[in-house]
């Protein structure tokens, strides 16, 4: 799910519809019709367009101990497929300024220019110690793709050994100069996310852990 839609959908209070599938099972004990609505903790989000959201609602379940698995947590919350946990800069937000500085050449500032020109957040900096976490991210979902043969992602890297080599045969495969088909990350994360048992067995998303469990 898209971070705005995401948003759109808990800010007007339809978390039903996030919450559709755990009314079958509950991520943490496995009972039906256990986990519910518990509220929500606010964190800082930067998305894809370099929009700041000081205040990015996420929704927390409790559950209610219906099933059969004993887990010593109780609450436990769900980002969209386009947040890292305790990262504030979306996923979408990480790829463009990567595709901007390794594919285009663009300097760090360059990148911050063109978010403030086009009227978005003037106070968001990026550190380059932040621009190599974010290699790390990327290059750690492309990892976690190769290592089930996504999609026989292997052809599309060309063997690139480096880092930057990976990531840049990456962004190709994204935009579909290799083959035409254009890819979005979010719904790679979401595909490999469900490939993976999906909430049931709280399966990755390609670049962090969509559900947060807690012990209260
Ligand atoms: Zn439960």
């Amino acid at each position: 799910m898209k971070l705005s839609e995401y948003r759109k959908k808990v800010n007007s209070g339809k978390i039903d519809e996030i919450a559709e599938e755990f009314k079958e099972s509950c991520p943490i004990c496995g009972g039906g019709n256990c986990a519910k609505y518990n509220g929500y903790y606010t964190r800082q989000v930067v998305d894809e367009g370099g929009t700041y959201h000081k205040n990015y609602r996420i929704i927390r379940f409790k559950c209610n101990k219906k099933g059969k698995k004993c887990n010593k947590h109780l609450t436990f919350s769900m980002l969209p497929s386009g947040l890292i946990p305790y990262v504030k800069y979306s996923v979408g937000f990480i790829l463009k300024s990567l595709s901007e500085i390794i594919r285009e050449g663009k300097s760090i500032k360059e990148v911050l220019n063109n978010l403030t020109l086009s009227g978005n957040s003037e106070l968001l900096t990026i550190s380059p110690g932040e621009i190599y976490q974010f290699k790390k991210y990327v290059n750690t979902g492309i990892n976690r793709l190769t290592a089930v043969r996504y999609d026989g992602i292997e052809i599309y890297l060309n063997k690139a050994v480096s880092v930057i080599e990976r990531i840049s045969c990456f962004l190709k495969y994204l935009s579909g100069e290799t083959d035409g088909k254009i890819r979005s990350l979010e719904k790679l994360s979401y595909d490999f996310y469900e490939n993976q048992g999906g909430y049931k067995t709280n399966s990755m998303f390609l670049l962090g852990i969509p559900s947060q469990f807690r012990p209260v």
